[in-house]
């Protein structure tokens, strides 16, 4: 904990181990075309994946509500600030999921603290994969549960952790899609294996809902389509601030877990419902994500564009099918020239480095969205190859 003299200091130290991070400055709506700090850019920068944030129906259907409602909650979910339109959408995302029941959160970051000290106290442990977001690496810090970190995706690493384990309760957290390598994990192995071990299952869908499965049900539908298994230990926690283009969470699973949320998830009992006219555009988002499937059908395509044409780089791309497809570089400062080398061509890409990815691993993270067209991503692949050969 620095004291306020050191602050001067310590800004100047991540200054010079290119660690200084500057906010840009958005006028106007998200999208693929953007104006930043007075410049117009084509973006490859935000987690819009659907290019529903922008949507004029979304915010028609914001401006009613709030028109009928007004803008704020004005109290928490036990209290008075429960709207039909949170009660609709929630019965509606559980449909969507394929799940008994749903509660709303704030953000996925509350969801995930919420859900996590709902479940777990000092007698828990957390099995959490090594490249899990933040928010869940904050969640099990907070639980007080003991945190075991296993290798990415290595599940015979984790079987052996459990194995070894002999926690009261054991809970398996999981990103389904990891925000900075775009990789998705395997779902159907890792419920056998919460299903072997006693464990919940913990899944944070924030990168795949809306993207993933024929009608963007999420990881779930990915990989069970519409017979998803019925197992009581399973939690599904997903964004709204994502593909759905708006803001907020959810949690899904059994009955009696959201029961026991309402109760014991102090982000959702000790906070202010998200305001009505979020949960109104949600509402509308969700029917666009399953009526419009050529938005991830554009993504596929977009994808296995921009993959081919990075052959050849000298960066590595990883091996990604989502729309967060990173370019490697490696070193921080190497990361930070491409991403200006890209903003000099008009080109907006951010370069993600320590502590967000593992030291030596600064990377490109381009993230496609279904607002994206052709020319867009041979643009990027243009500028790329130019600053290559540079
Ligand atoms: N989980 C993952 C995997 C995320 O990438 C994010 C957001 N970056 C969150 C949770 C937090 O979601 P929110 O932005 O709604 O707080």
């Amino acid at each position: 904990m620095p004291a306020a003299t050191e602050l001067p200091g310590l800004l100047a130290g991540l200054e010079a181990g290119g660690l200084k991070r500057r906010r840009r400055v958005l006028e106007g709506g998200q999208g693929a075309h953007v104006r930043v700090d007075g410049q117009d850019y084509l973006s490859f920068a935000s987690n819009d994946y659907l290019g529903l944030a922008n949507h004029p129906e979304l915010t028609v259907a914001a401006q009613l509500a709030a028109a009928r409602h007004g803008v704020g909650a004005g109290a928490s979910h036990l209290l008075t600030g429960h709207h039909a339109l949170h009660h609709r959408l929630e019965a509606d995302l559980a449909a969507f999921v394929g799940l008994p029941a749903a509660l709303l959160f704030s953000t996925g970051y509350m969801a995930n603290l919420g859900v996590l000290t709902a479940l777990l106290g000092r007698e828990g442990t957390v099995f959490a994969d090594r490249l899990n977001h933040a928010s869940l690496v904050d969640a099990a810090l907070l639980s007080r549960a003991r945190h075991v970190r296993y290798p990415h995706l290595d599940l015979d690493a984790l079987d052996r952790r459990l194995t070894d384990s002999d926690a009261k309760v054991k809970l398996i957290a999981t990103d389904a899609v990891f925000s900075m390598d775009g990789d998705i994990a395997p779902l159907p192995e890792l419920l056998d294996l919460a299903a072997r071990h006693g464990a919940w299952l913990y899944v944070d869908d924030a990168h795949g809902f809306g993207v993933l499965g024929r009608e963007g049900r999420g990881s779930l539908e990915h990989f069970f389509s519409s017979s998803i298994p019925s197992h009581p230990a399973l939690v599904y926690m997903a964004t709204l601030g994502k593909a759905a283009g708006v803001s907020g969470a959810f949690v899904a699973g059994s009955t009696e877990l959201i029961e026991w949320l309402v109760h014991k998830a102090r982000t959702y009992v000790y906070t202010t419902a998200m305001p009505p006219l979020l949960a109104a555009a949600t509402s509308r988002s969700l029917e666009l994500i399953r009526a419009e499937p050529w938005r991830r059908e554009r993504l596929a395509a977009l994808i296995a564009r921009l993959q081919a044409g990075m052959a050849g780089l000298p960066w590595r791309p990883l091996p990604s099918r989502t729309p967060i497809q990173p370019l490697l570089v490696g070193g921080n400062a190497a990361a930070l020239d491409l991403a200006q080398g890209l903003r000099e061509r008009g080109i907006l890409i951010p370069a993600i480095r320590p502590p967000t990815v593992s030291e030596g691993t600064a990377r490109l993270r381009i993230s496609l969205s279904a607002a994206h067209s052709g020319e867009d991503v041979a643009r990027l692949l243009t500028a790329l190859h130019e600053l290559a050969a540079a």
